[in-house]
């Protein structure tokens, strides 16, 4: 597939990339030169030039790169064009702010259902999604390809068991739990509390040269 050809380091700015030229494209501009988006995403330009150049996107000086070409080629790579079902577990907090949260602005991603132990919560909707209970998982997750985890954390492994036994592909970890899975599913893991207090860490001890 010509999408193993990125390098991973490449694909996860691809993202970052898409949004901004997303928004130039509603701006109704044609063109975007690599110092202008190096300026917005905060990617070095030569990093620009050389990832584009994975995508086939060919700069040409003083022109810049066609937007429409790249929004193309982003859509067809990050699957924009087919909708992918998410389902979240654990309905507190966080989790309703996600519920809350419109990501179909910048993705094909959609929260089909929720899920909880929470007798109060179960039956009800939160943004226009319903609310099952955990009990019910394997009855309802049906074609649901990605899970978002933001229950406690002693939660995490029984549930992450019975997802990969439902035959989940991806889970977007919230809680600190470290969970194990078999190789074919991907898990990313995002602690909130511990990237807030690795950036106090850098802000204290890597101050930033304002001096340039
Ligand atoms: P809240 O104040 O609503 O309880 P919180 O974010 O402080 O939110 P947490 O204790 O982190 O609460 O729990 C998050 C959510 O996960 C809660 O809604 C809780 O009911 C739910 N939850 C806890 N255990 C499980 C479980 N085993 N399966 C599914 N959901 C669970």
């Amino acid at each position: 597939m010509e999408q193993n050809k990125i390098p991973q380091a490449t694909a996860k700015r691809l993202p970052l990339y898409y949004r901004f030229l997303n928004n130039l494209h509603h701006q109704g501009k044609l063109r975007v030169s690599s110092k202008e988006l190096s300026e917005a995403v905060k990617v070095d330009s030569a990093t620009i030039r050389r990832d584009f150049s994975y995508f086939g996107a060919l700069g040409k000086k003083g022109y810049g790169y066609n937007v429409e070409y790249l929004l193309g080629f982003f859509r067809k790579t990050l699957d924009q064009d087919e909708l992918t079902e998410v389902a979240l577990i654990g309905t507190g907090n966080l989790g309703t702010a996600f519920l809350h949260y419109n990501f179909m602005k910048n993705n094909n991603t959609k929260i089909m259902m929720a899920f909880d132990a929470n007798p109060d919560k179960v039956g009800k909707d939160i943004g226009g999604v319903p609310i099952y209970h955990i009990d019910d998982l394997e009855k309802k997750i049906n074609g649901v390809q990605v899970a978002i985890l933001t229950v406690p954390a002693a939660a995490a492994d029984g549930i992450t068991n019975r997802l990969v036994d439902v035959g989940i592909s991806g889970i977007l970890n919230f809680t600190p739990a470290r969970i194990t899975v078999p190789d074919s599913v991907r898990v990313h893991h995002i602690d909130l509390a511990v990237e807030l207090q690795s950036l106090v860490y850098f802000l204290k001890h890597y101050p930033l040269d304002t001096e340039e």
